[in-house]
């Protein structure tokens, strides 16, 4: 590590603290571990970088990667970079992220103007490291609303393909590729021109040989544009002001990054749709946890399903508000809904010409639609379908008084014959009532206009079903 403290609680850095002075407390065993606050004893030879180690064993609380030279200078020189770029920001190595547990190599938090409290973490990479232990960090921290970078030592890990004659085709590892594609770029650093190396577009290419006889096909990898490195000090933060999120850019590449970025953002918006969905789903099974702790099973039901009916108005209450809060803003709606679904199945199990008609004109589903129930407002179920359907309430009133006899025939004959003829007349006049009476076939008549069509459906009615003389078909014989 770069960093220790000494008793006074001092930071120390490696490369610029005065080395003999060091030695002196190192040998006294003062300069401790910012992390686990063990003892740490300073180290600098001719080969390795001057840097901190643990006594005897490794650090309890970071357990990162042994120091190597490679990783000392990987991290400088992304501190310097941030440094010189962010003068103002808090900078430090090895920093301790206490929401995750994790140590940033380099940490970044902005303090002013509109990149303030957006935090960074730079993990410089030198050692092998699996995909599966970089996606765990990688989503520590994200979970922590850190945007991490993964720099990695392009000595180590950017790699070519060392087929005869084949030149800048890249070999990618399961680490670049997985950073590369969860992450839409993948960066390099060389150590040594501090030459940074920006993977944004792949191409693919292939090859065709004739082997004894027999054609063989190779892919190969190749970065489009091939130069794609530049000096780090030409390198900038590129920020999109919708998600505060960076991405690492320079000039002579950025033209051909945007398709590279426009995608970034759209899987970003993508990730944040589906982590809003998800909070949605939580807090909406909270309320239902609720309902059905505070209500009749039955009516919990009907809340469940007042939520569903109505997501697309209620779904940011749903998100936001506390389960109490939420059932006292939509009391009046919930308690509205539930006394609808009970006066609903009273009017189904009613044998009143009136309200079987009105059963006719709602459903279930409808008398939890918040749509439903602002037309409604506090009137109650019957008085505001009567109002709403009068007209229509008329018209199979006059029905049900001026041809009850029709009517009657009708529920009185066989079913099966009644409804196979009046399916020639108009189907909507059939009723699927296993024993239907007069009410039940006044109501059909719902949905005709005016007097007139009834009368004339009527007439039919009496033509073809009623005085039909059954004996005609008796030639059939
Ligand atoms: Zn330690």
């Amino acid at each position: 590590m770069i960093r220790c403290i000494n008793e006074e609680k001092e930071t120390l850095y490696a490369s610029n603290c005065e080395e003999s002075l060091t030695r002196k407390l190192s040998k006294e065993k003062k300069l401790y571990c910012p992390n686990c606050m063990i003892n740490v004893i300073f180290k600098k030879g001719k080969v390795m970088s001057a840097h901190f180690a643990h006594r005897d064993s490794d650090c309890v609380v970071n357990h990162s990667e042994p120091e190597t030279n490679s990783h000392i200078k990987g991290k400088e020189i992304l501190y310097d970079w941030i440094k010189e770029k962010y003068p103002t920001a808090f900078v430090e190595y090895e920093y301790p992220i206490s929401e995750t547990g994790q140590i940033a190599d380099v940490y970044v938090k902005h303090t002013e103007g509109e990149m303030k409290d957006i935090r960074w973490a730079f993990e410089f990479q030198h050692s092998p490291l699996s995909s599966a232990d970089w996606e765990t960090r990688h989503n520590l921290y994200e979970s922590a609303g850190i945007q991490d970078f993964w720099i990695l030592d392009k000595a180590r890990f950017m790699k070519f393909s060392t087929a005869q004659g084949i030149t800048d085709a890249r070999l990618r590892k399961d680490l670049e590729s997985t950073i590369f594609s969860k992450v839409g770029v993948c960066y390099f650093l060389d150590l040594e021109s501090k030459v940074m190396t920006i993977d944004f577009k792949f191409i693919t290419s292939w090859d065709t040989k004739i082997v004894k006889g027999i054609e063989r096909k190779t892919e190969y990898t190749y970065h489009h544009p091939i130069q794609h490195s530049f000096h780090i000090d030409g390198v900038r933060m590129r920020m999109n002001d919708e998600f505060k999120h960076g991405v690492l850019v320079f000039d002579k590449v950025e033209e051909q990054m945007e398709p590279t970025l426009s995608s970034i953002l759209s899987s970003l918006r993508h990730k944040l749709e589906e982590k809003l969905e998800q909070q949605l789903q939580d807090q909406a099974k909270k309320k239902k946890t609720y309902a059905e702790t505070n209500y009749e099973s039955q009516d919990a039901d009907i809340i469940w399903d007042f939520m569903k009916r109505n997501k697309e108005h209620i779904k940011d209450d749903v998100r936001n508000l506390s389960e109490t809060n939420f059932f006292k803003k939509y009391s009046n709606y919930i308690d509205t809904a539930i006394s609808n679904n009970k006066e609903l199945d009273l009017l189904e199990k009613s044998d009143d010409l009136v309200q079987k008609s009105l059963r006719g004109f709602i459903s279930f589903t409808d008398v939890n639609k918040m749509t439903f129930l602002n037309k409604q407002s506090d009137k109650s179920l019957e008085e505001y379908l009567k109002l709403e359907y009068k007209d229509k309430i008329a018209l199979i009133e006059y029905v049900y008084n001026t041809h009850r006899k029709v009517l009657d025939k009708l529920a009185s004959s066989n079913q099966r014959h009644i409804k196979s003829k009046l399916e020639t007349i108009n189907s909507w006049l059939i009723t699927y009532e296993k024993n239907p009476t007069a009410i039940d076939y006044a109501i059909r008549y719902r949905r005709c206009e005016n007097i007139e069509e009834i009368d004339k459906y009527v007439e039919q009615i009496r033509e073809e079903i009623i005085d039909y003389d059954p004996f005609v078909d008796f030639d059939l014989w």
